[in-house]
């Protein structure tokens, strides 16, 4: 399927307009559908076994081209995330959490300290990438912890390298290690494609995100109070990297 198929399509002078891609990613006039916002829609998202937006994509096999020139083996970790995919690791958590004891609003505090909930991931656009280096060694068994991209952490290089290089390609990192930032805590294996991102992060803030919640009927849904979703949207979702907000 095309680009066009997650595109709303509006109208200039009362006729439906499609730019192709290679073109213009977003002509005027034209807003992302709200489905592909929250990774509910099937756009032809492009991979082996993960999956990225188009010309994620293809910036990507840049930057991990470049990246092999200079020793590394960019694997990704995750990519594309469905709506349905992301509601199984919330609840899952939720679950787990609520069962071991947590409040239930405590245990959603807990989940969103890395992860999101369903409907507003920035994986749901397939423009944001997890990434390590697969030459690392030792490689870890658990591979996204911060520590293992600093000092002598297997992904230290990798990391030196991406602060130097990943802008060169579009790619930036989303959750800093600023110690002002709010909400998601510190992911230096996690990037972004500005030049898509920053044009779907603008189209999803005119969502009404709680309606969404609760349409969804999530578990533990009945805690998203205007307060909650106020901060959240504040802090998790627009309190990130300045260069991926338009
Ligand atoms: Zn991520």
């Amino acid at each position: 399927m095309k680009r066009k198929q997650f595109l709303k399509i509006c109208t200039i002078a009362g006729v439906g307009i499609l730019t192709a891609p290679h073109i213009s990613f977003k002509p005027n006039n034209q807003e992302f559908d709200k489905n592909f916002l929250i990774g509910k829609s099937n756009y032809e998202f492009k991979g082996p076994s993960w999956k990225m937006e188009q010309e994620t994509y293809a910036q990507f096999l840049s930057m991990k081209k470049a990246a092999k020139s200079a020793g590394f083996n960019i694997e990704v970790v995750s990519a594309y995330r469905s709506f349905e995919r992301q509601k199984q690791i919330f609840e899952g958590k939720y679950k787990r959490f609520t069962k071991a004891g947590l409040a239930p609003l405590k245990a959603i505090e807990k989940i969103i300290e890395y992860s999101t909930i369903p409907g507003t991931s920035r994986h749901h656009w397939g423009t944001d990438i997890d990434i390590i280096d697969a030459n690392g060694s030792p490689r870890p068994s658990s591979v996204l912890q911060a520590k293992h991209f600093h000092g002598s952490g297997p992904f230290c290089k990798l990391k030196e390298w991406l602060n130097k290089n990943a802008a060169n390609f579009g790619f930036y990192e989303v959750y800093t290690d600023n110690a002002n930032r709010k909400g998601f805590k510190y992911e230096p294996w996690h990037f972004s494609y500005a030049p898509v991102s920053k044009q779907l992060l603008t189209d999803y803030r005119k969502l009404d995100v709680k309606q969404i919640l609760l349409e969804e009927k999530l578990l533990g849904a009945e805690y998203f109070t205007d307060a909650f979703i106020l901060k959240y949207r504040t802090e998790n979702i627009l309190d990130i990297n300045p260069e991926l907000i338009v």
